[in-house]
């Protein structure tokens, strides 16, 4: 089955505040190119950028849009592969052995997300005060790349836009369409940059990262 791999690469980045994530760089390269290296097996690589960047890239590209939904939204357009990967920029650490348990899970569900478990104690916040404590084994954290039948997310995306609903992630419209997603297995290691201390994070690993 062929693969078109979508990148949401156009969020501005305002929790670390240097400018748009997929530029920012970790190990002499851009977080964008972090991903397309991981991705370049794929049949298609598709990019939603940031309004305004214009870059030559060894993939095809769209304008992002306000949102990340839109922005998946205008990448899907573009999309020709019955199976799609959509994985954010903001994770440039993509474990192939992962990647291949997701796939696996797509081709048989249709629809499959990677996630992990909750290593520390999860606490409702009650105005500053220690709250209930919440069963950490019943939660995971959910990660990307996800995948999908092309045409069940485009279904789920056209009805979230019918319902005027937004998500932050792809799972979570198939999800409310009714159609279950597999949660497989991830791995710690694609953790997403989003703070700016992530970055240190990242840039040791980086030093070491041989996948
Ligand atoms: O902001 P957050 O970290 O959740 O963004 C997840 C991914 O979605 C990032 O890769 C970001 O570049 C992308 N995004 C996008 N268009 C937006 C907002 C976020 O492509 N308008």
């Amino acid at each position: 089955m062929k693969v078109s791999v979508l990148l949401p690469a156009a969020g501005l980045g305002t929790r670390i505040g240097q400018g748009p994530k997929a530029f920012l760089r970790v190990g002499g390269k851009s977080l964008l190119e972090w991903a397309l290296e991981a991705f370049a097996w794929a049949d298609e690589v598709v990019v939603a950028l940031p309004p305004g960047a214009e870059l030559a890239l060894p993939a095809k590209t769209v304008p992002g849009g306000p949102t990340r939904q839109q922005s998946v939204f205008n990448l899907l357009q573009a999309a020709s592969c019955s199976l799609v990967l959509v994985h954010d920029v903001a994770r440039p650490f993509v474990v192939p052995e992962a990647v291949r348990r997701l796939m696996e899970a797509v081709q048989k569900t249709g629809a499959a997300a990677l996630a992990v478990p909750v290593p520390d104690t999860l606490v409702q916040e009650e105005a500053g005060r220690y709250g209930a404590t919440i069963p950490r084994e019943h939660y995971r954290l959910v990660q990307t790349p996800q995948g999908f039948n092309r045409e069940l997310l485009w279904q789920a995306h056209l009805r979230a836009r019918a319902e005027g609903r937004e998500y932050t992630d792809d799972a979570q419209l198939v999800q409310a369409m009714g159609h279950p997603v597999a949660l497989v297995e991830g791995d710690r290691r694609m953790f997403k940059v989003t703070y700016p201390e992530d970055l240190l994070l990242a840039e040791g690993m980086a030093r070491v990262w041989s996948c």
